[in-house]
């Protein structure tokens, strides 16, 4: 009666034991798979909600377009038979006497010759007497473009707010006056982006480099 008193227990103590080392061995499989799989998550849920928030960032950046290089705003020459005489450089202006930066570009030409419009665009201002240019010209173009034409006898027909189409001419070149009259007769020639001055020659690339 001990004897099977004894053994009955034990039986039961070693099915004990496998069941407690199977359970513990479900408990590890357990905390394996939980620190596998159930940290990433945690981690990963940040990064979403931080990834939501840089999403309008994102979006910023779009390249906006700055310049139509379709044929319709390519520039051509002021007047036919172009001669630069003076480039847009540090000069000497005889006229003044006095060494700066010549503003534009000039085109040596007899007074009368024709001056075109270099692109389409709005007339912006028309001068007849200016007393530093005599006539001037100031036309705006598309992407904040501006020229302006100096010394010059603007047609008749010329208002600020005009609409002139590439080629159409605006006037014609006047006899020698202003502040660049030393020079002779000649056509003065500036380009403007968004108000700040240009080298006319990257508009109408004349000179040979
Ligand atoms: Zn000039």
């Amino acid at each position: 009666m001990k004897n099977k008193q004894k053994t009955q227990p034990t039986k039961k103590r070693i099915l004990m034991y496998y069941l407690i080392l199977a359970a513990c061995l479900l408990v590890i499989a357990a905390i394996t798979v939980g620190v596998l799989f159930g940290v990433k998550p945690a981690d990963n849920s940040p990064t979403i909600d931080s990834g939501s928030t840089e999403e309008p960032p994102v979006k910023e950046p779009d390249d906006e377009p700055t310049v139509d290089t379709s044929s319709k705003y390519e520039f051509i020459s002021p007047i036919e038979n172009v001669t630069v005489s003076q480039a847009h450089v540090f000069w000497h202006n005889k006229t003044l006497n006095i060494f700066r930066l010549h503003q534009g570009m000039d085109f040596a030409c007899d007074a009368g010759t024709e001056v075109f419009a270099t692109v389409d665009g709005t007339v912006k201002s028309v001068y007849t007497n200016d007393r530093l240019y005599g006539g001037m010209i100031v036309i705006e173009h598309a992407d904040g473009v501006t020229t302006v034409y100096k010394f010059v006898d603007p047609s008749e027909t010329l208002r600020a707010g005009s609409t002139v189409n590439r080629g159409d001419v605006i006037g014609t070149v006047a006899v020698a006056t202003g502040v660049e009259n030393a020079d002779g007769d000649h056509l003065h020639f500036e380009v403007y982006k968004n108000d700040k001055i240009q080298n006319p020659d990257l508009y109408l690339k004349l000179i040979s480099k």
